[in-house]
């Protein structure tokens, strides 16, 4: 493999092309208007223009993808995280066309894109499962009886969801109708596929979710876990890895029952396998993403194995170098998203421009970005900006780090995710480890954040005006009347 295509866009695709050019491989980039001037272009050893802004004309045209493949001679395409890499079409069409797609099979795609597929996939294989039915559900009645048995609340979800939508908690019989048609009308419009199912709504749960590598030789390893609990939105913010509470044993049951997942798919190259936690630490399976996670980072850290470097080689065909013996978590690593969101206005998008954009760095420090001060931030594409990861010896070390890095990051002209990630890392229910998915519903409000920024602001006005209290006699302020020597000077 000498070229591969790099079918994303953003920080995504740096990251990519980094470990591809470590491993003395050419990278092709593609982009839309919107992203002329980006970073990715400007890496890549060449480069391909799609079309215009809108994804439907860019980075979703799956034809323009594999023909600028065909065209710069590239042998495998690497669609990064959404777009087209969870597209069981896109796969297949890349593989029919000569090329090597950096994923699974279409058919691990397809079964694990489908939530009621997925259950069903891995229905023989003694996964712990969330309460609820294994088929999709239109019938009121029905639908009535098994909330009743499964008891409520109940999750009303789309088959076909994503990205933390189309799902509806139910706490009484008498709200389950109305809710159900909603449900299913939005998942139509939204997923084109109007397909919902009923499951057991856990309270406060932990979302912890475990990476698996399997190669082209029958050999699947886990990389432990990553805590993704703090969400908006049912949407990651915070992850990190290794977990505050997991145990050894709890570690390796969820490992073993990842790598049954993927095996239940004939799974082949880095996937993640999505898990409930409850408070009695019953974990129990959610859904598999069949490509590299954002949230990898972390992983990476705490193993010293770079996964897009896996990615490749499984696409090579190359065996696991490794076993899962050999595999250890040393460290602590932590990562926060950086949106263009804004935390004081119920984290709605921010658009502007990078009036200032100073990166953070130093030792335990990475950040993985794709844009640069002066961009203007496109709005086509999904609002994520960079993500801030820390690597310490333990928890509170990255956490340290954290609260640090954000503190140095930069960033004028949009607002962002960053003091929500400041908040978090120094909340008590975050640094003790007794948090859940309902973090920012039972923690967070922008009165809260804003206190937080007054009393710094105000203590740095403060320390300020000490400053200068002190140092006053010796401080020579500029005097604004023109001075005789300015005038002479002037004059010269
Ligand atoms: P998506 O594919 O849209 O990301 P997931 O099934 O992965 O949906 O769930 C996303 C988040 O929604 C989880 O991390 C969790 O916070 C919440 N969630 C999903 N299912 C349940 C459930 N049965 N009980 C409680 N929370 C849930």
């Amino acid at each position: 493999m000498k070229k591969i295509l790099v079918a994303n866009r953003g920080e995504i695709a740096l990251r990519i092309m980094r470990t591809a050019q470590k491993m003395g491989i050419k990278t092709v980039a593609v982009y839309s208007d919107a992203d002329r001037e980006s970073p990715h272009v400007r890496f890549a050893d060449e480069a391909v223009h799609l079309g215009n802004s809108p994804s439907s004309e860019s980075y979703l045209d799956m034809d323009k993808i594999v023909n600028a493949a065909l065209h710069t001679k590239a042998e495998a395409i690497h669609p990064g995280y959404g777009f087209l890499s969870e597209n069981a079409a896109f796969a297949q069409l890349v593989t029919k066309n000569g090329i090597s797609f950096i994923g699974p099979k279409p058919h691990a795609i397809e079964v694990m894109g489908d939530k009621l597929a997925a259950k069903e996939a891995v229905k023989g294989y003694n996964i712990p499962m969330v309460p609820g039915i294994e088929e999709a559900i239109t019938d009121i009645v029905l639908a009535k009886k098994i909330s009743q048995k499964i008891g409520f609340p109940v999750l009303i979800k789309a088959s076909a969801g994503g990205g933390g939508k189309g799902m509806r908690v139910v706490r009484h019989l008498s709200e389950l109708a109305e809710q159900m048609e909603r449900a299913i009308s939005e998942a139509k419009a939204a997923f084109g596929n109007g397909s919902v199912f009923l499951e057991k709504y856990i309270e406060s749960p932990r979302h912890i979710e475990i990476q698996v590598l399997a190669d082209t030789h029958g050999n699947i390893l886990h990389l432990f876990e990553r805590e993704c609990s703090i969400q908006r939105r049912h949407q990651k913010v915070v992850e990190e890895a290794p977990s505050a509470i997991l145990t050894p044993e709890i570690r390796t049951a969820m490992g073993e029952a990842a790598v049954k997942v993927a095996k239940a798919c004939d799974y082949v190259g880095a996937g993640t396998v999505e898990f409930l936690l409850d408070r009695e630490n019953n974990f129990y399976f959610l859904e598999m993403n069949t490509r590299l996670q954002v949230e990898h980072p972390v992983t990476e850290l705490i193993t010293g194995i770079d996964l897009v470097e896996q990615q490749i080689k499984i696409a090579r065909n190359e065996k696991l170098a490794f076993t899962q013996e050999d595999l250890s978590i040393k460290g602590h690593a932590l990562e926060v998203r950086v949106y263009a969101e804004d935390p004081m206005n119920n984290f709605l998008p921010s658009i502007g421009t990078l009036e200032i954009y100073k990166r953070p760095s130093g030792e335990g420090i990475r950040l993985d970005d794709g844009f640069e001060e002066g961009m203007a931030i496109p709005m086509y594409y999904d609002p994520m900006l960079a993500k801030l990861i820390t690597y310490g010896k333990d928890r509170e070390e990255a956490i340290q780090l954290m609260i640090r890095a954000i503190s140095k990051f930069k960033i004028k002209g949009i607002s962002t995710t960053l003091p929500f990630g400041k908040f978090v890392c120094e909340h008590e229910a975050f640094t003790s480890g007794n948090f859940d998915t309902h973090f920012v519903k039972n923690y967070f409000t922008p009165e809260l954040l804003n206190e937080q920024y007054g009393q710094e602001r105000k203590i740095a006005a403060l320390v300020g005006l000490k400053l200068f209290l002190e140092h006053k006699e010796k401080l020579k302020l500029p005097d604004y009347k023109i001075s005789n020597w300015s005038l002479k000077r002037s004059k010269k």
